[in-house]
C-alpha cells in the first residue's frame, strides 16, 4: 500500500454525503481491545489486538477504518491472514471469512512527524500527542471507528527515555524498561469507549500534582502536565477543575470514576479541548493563564473550558452517540452544562448576556447562511465541519427552554432517569428527550421539532388594544431546506409598572403573578392580561425574559418603552436587551436618515441612569454599555435589505463616539480613579470607558489610554489595546510595538498582538498581513497562530476583509488554499467567512463567490469542498 502524508484530495465536485437515515447497527463488536504503540524517531508502529465478536448470523465482512496508515500484516487467532480474505483501500480494510468470535491483531506503521492536520497521531513541539474525535482513531491502527463501537482499552506505549511521560487512559498498571535503552508505561481503562475517546501521549514535561476527595470519600489524583517552566501558569487550570468535580457532584450528583484525571496542554491543537477519558488534552491557551498574561475574560473562558471537558466525562463519556449525527446530544447537554457552572460561578445576569451576544453573532449567522443545519443534521460529507455554534449553542438553547419548562427538579429526575437508563449505552437525541419527558406531566416530546428544523423562529409579539398581546412565529426557508412547521416557544414575561415596579398579573383569568411562563405551540396565540392593580395600564410588557428560547424578537413598543425596560426591568436579561435595541435602532437611524437626535438622546438618559445605578455590578454596566457586534448589527440592518459591512463597522464607532461625548465626564472620572483597576468586573467597565473614550479623540484620554497599554494587569492591557486600535492615532503604533517588544518571547501572549494586529480597520491591509506572516513568532502550521491572523482578520476586520476591490476575499482565498494541503479542518472553518453573503449587494456577493470559485479550481480536501461548494450552490 502506498504511504500517504498528505490529506486525501479530490477535485472540487458534489460532496459525496452520509445520511442519518442510512444509520445501521454494527455487525461486529470489539468487548476488548489492545493496542501497543511503538514510538520511533521517525515513525509510529501500532499492534492492535482486537477481540471481536460479530452481532448477527449474517456473513457480512468485518470493516475496520484506516487512513494514512502503512498496513504491515494481520492476524486471526496467531495465524497470518490470507491475501484473499482482505481488501485493502486508501480508507478502509475488509476482512471477511472470520470466524464469528476470534483475536484479530493488526500491524501497520503511521509518521506523527509530517502529520500538519493534527489528526490521530501527531507531534507538537518536541512531544507526541493525539486528537481522536471524530475520526482520528483511524489514522492511529485499524478500528471500526465509530462511537458506537465500545471497548474496554488496554495501552502499551513504548519509546525512548527522551520522552520520560508516557501517557493514556484510564489508570497506570505497570511501567519499567525494555531493550535499546527504552521503556515502556500500560494503561488499562476499565470503562467501554468508543476509539473518539482514545488518547496517548509521550513527552518530557512538568507535572503539576493536587488531588480531590470525591463526596463519598475516595481520593483522586489530579495531575496538569506542561512544558517545562510553565507551571506557575496552571494554578487557575487546576482551581477550575476542582470547582467543576465539586459542581457536578453538588448539582448533578456525578461523581469521577477514576483514581487519576490527567491534563496535558499541547500548542498544536485544532479545537479548544478534548475531552478524552481520563486524559483530557488542552490547547495551552486555555491551561495556561494567570492575570499578568491572560485577560479576565480568557481566565473565564479557561474555568468553563476545564469544566466542559470535566463534564463531559457524563455527558459523552459515560453516555455517549450512538452516530455523529447526534453530537449535539454530548454538545449541547454539556455546553447547557458549562453555561450554568459559570452562572454560578459568577453573576447570572451577566453571563447570559454575554451566552446571548454570542449566540446571535455566530449561530444565528450560521442559521441565515449556506451552511445552516438543524441541532441534528440529516447529512454530511465531512463530520469536522459540523462541530459549530448550532450544535453547540443552540444545541444547549434547546435544552434550556426543556429545563424552564420542566423546572429545576423534574429536570434533575429526567437527568437521573437518562443515567438509569443508558449509562454504558450509545444514544441518540430522541433517548435523551424521552428520558426527560418521562419525569414530568410536560409535553417535552414536542421539543423534538427543534432537533429537525434548521434556522431561527421569529416570534412577533404586537399589542391588540388594551392589555392583549398578539403572538405569532415564523421561520423562513434555511439553506437545509427543513420544514418551517411552528415550534414550541416558551415565552416568560412581565409587567414593568410606571414606577419601574414589577406588576402581579393573570393571563386569560389564570393566577397573578409577576412573572409568568407562557407556551406558544402554535402559528399564533393571544393572550389577555388582567391585573387587580390600576398599574397595569401603561406598563410596558417585557417579553422573553431571560432570552426563554432562541428566536429573533420582534415587537412594537416605542423608544420610551424600551429606555424604561433598560432603566427598571428586573429581568437582567431583558434590560440588557433594551440597550441593545436602542443600539440598533440608533445605529439603523444613522445608516438611513443620520442622527435620530430623540432617540440619542434618550438613549444617553438611560445610559446616564445605568451608569450612575449605585445597585448594578459594574460587570453588568459594562455588557450593557457594549454595542451590538459586527454581526448582530447586519442582521438587525438587513431586515428587508441587503447591508453594507464597512458602512456598518464606521456608523457603529460614529456611534461609539457620540456616546462617549455624552459620557465624556463619567469616563474621565472612571477612568481616573484607580480603584477600578483592582477588580474583574470594574476592569470590564474600564475596558467599555475606554473603547467610548478614544473614540471620542479626546487626547487625555488617549494618552492615559496609551499608558494602561502597559499596564502590568493583562485585562486592562488589552482593552486599552483594542480601544487604541480602533483609531487612527500615533498613539496606536507606539502601544502596540510596546507590547510586542515587552511579550515577543511569550508565545500565547503574542497570539494577542498577532490578532490586534490583523484586525486594525487603519494599518491592517493585505501587505501588513504578509509581514505578520513573516514575523518569527509566527508559525502556519499552529492553528493558534493562523487563527489569530486569518481568523481575526476575516472575522474581526470587516474594513479590509470586505474591501469594495475584493482583495481581502482573494487573499482569504490565496491563504485558504495553502492552509489546506495541511490542515483541511482549519481552513474549511475559516472558508466559512467567504460565505456569509446572503445579506450583501449583489456585487459583493460575486466578488464573495469569485474567491469560492477560485478555490474550488484547486485540489480541495472533503472538509473544505464541502464548505465552498455549499457556498457556490447557494446562489
Ligand atoms: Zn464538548
Amino acid at each position: 500500500m502506498k504511504w500517504h502524508i498528505q490529506p486525501l484530495a479530490m477535485e472540487a465536485s458534489s460532496p459525496r454525503y452520509i445520511r442519518r437515515q442510512e444509520y445501521k447497527k454494527p455487525d461486529w463488536l470489539i468487548p476488548q481491545t489492545h493496542l501497543d504503540v511503538q514510538i520511533f524517531d521517525k515513525f509510529a508502529r501500532s499492534t492492535i489486538t482486537l477481540n471481536v465478536t460479530r452481532t448477527s448470523d449474517t456473513s457480512e465482512p468485518l470493516v475496520l477504518q484506516g487512513e494514512q496508515l502503512e498496513f504491515i500484516s494481520a492476524f486471526c487467532d496467531g495465524v497470518p491472514l490470507a491475501a484473499l480474505q482482505m481488501v485493502l483501500t486508501a480508507e478502509e480494510l475488509t476482512i471477511s471469512g472470520l470466524p464469528p468470535q476470534c483475536e484479530l491483531k493488526i500491524i501497520s506503521q503511521t509518521d506523527p512527524y509530517h502529520n500538519t492536520a493534527l489528526e490521530g497521531l501527531y507531534a507538537s513541539g518536541d512531544m507526541l500527542c493525539t486528537q481522536c474525535e471524530p475520526e482520528g482513531f483511524r489514522r492511529i491502527a485499524y478500528f471500526s471507528d465509530r462511537p458506537d463501537v465500545m471497548s474496554i482499552f488496554t495501552t502499551r506505549i513504548e519509546a525512548d527515555l527522551k520522552y520520560p511521560n508516557l501517557l493514556s487512559n484510564g489508570n497506570l498498571e505497570q511501567t519499567g524498561l525494555s531493550e535499546g535503552g527504552r521503556h515502556f508505561a500500560v494503561w488499562h481503562d476499565p470503562h467501554p469507549k468508543p476509539s473518539y475517546l482514545f488518547a496517548l501521549v509521550a513527552g518530557d514535561l512538568a507535572c503539576v500534582k493536587d488531588q480531590f476527595i470525591r463526596a463519598s470519600g475516595q481520593k483522586v489524583d489530579l495531575h496538569i502536565y506542561v512544558e517545562k517552566g510553565n507551571e506557575h501558569l496552571t494554578s487557575h487550570a487546576m482551581d477550575s477543575l476542582k470547582a467543576s468535580m465539586k459542581w457536578d457532584e453538588d448539582v448533578y450528583g456525578l461523581e469521577y470514576d477514576l483514581d487519576l484525571f490527567q491534563i496535558v496542554a499541547v500548542s498544536h491543537f485544532n479545537m479548544g479541548a478534548m475531552e478524552n477519558k481520563g486524559l483530557n488534552i488542552f490547547n495551552s491557551k486555555f491551561v495556561l493563564a494567570d492575570e499578568n498574561t491572560a485577560t479576565d475574560d480568557d481566565l473565564a473562558r479557561v474555568e468553563s473550558i476545564v469544566a466542559h471537558e470535566y463534564f463531559h466525562n457524563w455527558t459523552g463519556n459515560r453516555v455517549t452517540c450512538r452516530d455523529w449525527f447526534q453530537l449535539t446530544l454530548k454538545e449541547g447537554l454539556t455546553v447547557f452544562r458549562d453555561q450554568c457552572f459559570s452562572a454560578d460561578m459568577h453573576d447570572e445576569g451577566v453571563k447570559r448576556a454575554e451566552d446571548i451576544k454570542i449566540l446571535r453573532s455566530v449561530q444565528f449567522s450560521e442559521d441565515a447562511s449556506p451552511t445552516a443545519h438543524p441541532i441534528r443534521p440529516e447529512q454530511y460529507s465531512e463530520i469536522n465541519n459540523f462541530y459549530t455554534p448550532t450544535i453547540y449553542e443552540k444545541g444547549a438553547e434547546v435544552i434550556r427552554m426543556m429545563y424552564h419548562v420542566l423546572g429545576k427538579d423534574a429536570y434533575r429526575k429526567g437527568i437521573d432517569i437518562y443515567f438509569e437508563r443508558h449509562d454504558g449505552q450509545a444514544v441518540t437525541c430522541d433517548e435523551f428527550i424521552s428520558a426527560l419527558d418521562a419525569a414530568s406531566d410536560a409535553d417535552i416530546q414536542t421539543f423534538s421539532i427543534w432537533y429537525r428544523q434548521a434556522g431561527t423562529p421569529e416570534l412577533t409579539a404586537a399589542r391588540k388594544g388594551q392589555n392583549t398581546i398578539y403572538f405569532s412565529q415564523s421561520l423562513a426557508p434555511n439553506a437545509a431546506n427543513t420544514s418551517t412547521d411552528p415550534m414550541p416557544i416558551p415565552v416568560k414575561m412581565g409587567l414593568v409598572g410606571k414606577q419601574g415596579e414589577a406588576i402581579a398579573f393573570s393571563i386569560d383569568g389564570g393566577p397573578q403573578k409577576t412573572d409568568h411562563l407562557v407556551m406558544l405551540d402554535s402559528a399564533d396565540k393571544t393572550l389577555t392580561l388582567s391585573s387587580d392593580s390600576a398599574e397595569i395600564a401603561g406598563a410596558v410588557p417585557s417579553i422573553l425574559r431571560g432570552f426563554s428560547a432562541p428566536v429573533r424578537l420582534n415587537h412594537d413598543l416605542e423608544i420610551d418603552e424600551i429606555a424604561h425596560l433598560a432603566s427598571f426591568d428586573s429581568d437582567k436579561v431583558n434590560r440588557y436587551e433594551a440597550f441593545q435595541t436602542l443600539y440598533k435602532q440608533a445605529i439603523s437611524a444613522r445608516m438611513t436618515a443620520g442622527p435620530d437626535e430623540k432617540l440619542e438622546d434618550i438613549l444617553g438618559q438611560a445610559i446616564g441612569r445605568l451608569l450612575a445605578d449605585a445597585s448594578l455590578n459594574d460587570d453588568f454596566k459594562a455588557i450593557s454599555i457594549s454595542l451590538p457586534s459586527q454581526a448582530e448589527t447586519e442582521q438587525a440592518a438587513s431586515i428587508g435589505g441587503f447591508v453594507d459591512p464597512v458602512a456598518i463597522y464606521w456608523t457603529r464607532m460614529a456611534l461609539g463616539k457620540a456616546l462617549g461625548n455624552i459620557s465624556q465626564s463619567w469616563i474621565s472620572a472612571y477612568i481616573a480613579d484607580e480603584v477600578h483597576q483592582h477588580n474583574a468586573a470594574s476592569r470590564q467597565l474600564l475596558g467599555g470607558a475606554l473603547s467610548w473614550g478614544v473614540l471620542t479623540g479626546n487626547e487625555e484620554t488617549i494618552s492615559r489610554t496609551e499608558a494602561f497599554a502597559l499596564h502590568k494587569n493583562m485585562t486592562i492591557s488589552m482593552a486599552a489595546l483594542r480601544a487604541l486600535n480602533t483609531i487612527n492615532h500615533a498613539a496606536r503604533e507606539r502601544a502596540l510595538s510596546h507590547f510586542h517588544d515587552k511579550w515577543q518571547d511569550h508565545s500565547l501572549v503574542m497570539e494577542k498582538w498577532f490578532s490586534l494586529k490583523a484586525c486594525s480597520a487603519y494599518a491592517s491591509d493585505i501587505e501588513a498581513l504578509h509581514r505578520l506572516m513573516a514575523h518569527p513568532a509566527f508559525d502556519f502550521k499552529n492553528p493558534n497562530k493562523v487563527r489569530s491572523v486569518l481568523g481575526s482578520f476575516c472575522s474581526a476586520n470587516p474594513v479590509h476583509f470586505h474591501d469594495q476591490s475584493g482583495s481581502g476575499y482573494q487573499f482569504m482565498a490565496e491563504q485558504l488554499a495553502r492552509l489546506d494541503a495541511q490542515n483541511p479542518q482549519i481552513a474549511a472553518r475559516m472558508a466559512i467567512s467567504l460565505t456569509r453573503f446572503a445579506h450583501y449587494h449583489p456585487e459583493r456577493q460575486k466578488l464573495m463567490c469569485d474567491a469560492l470559485r477560485q478555490l474550488a479550481k484547486g485540489r480541495l480536501s472533503r472538509d473544505l469542498n464541502e464548505v465552498v461548494s455549499k457556498g457556490l450552490t447557494s446562489l
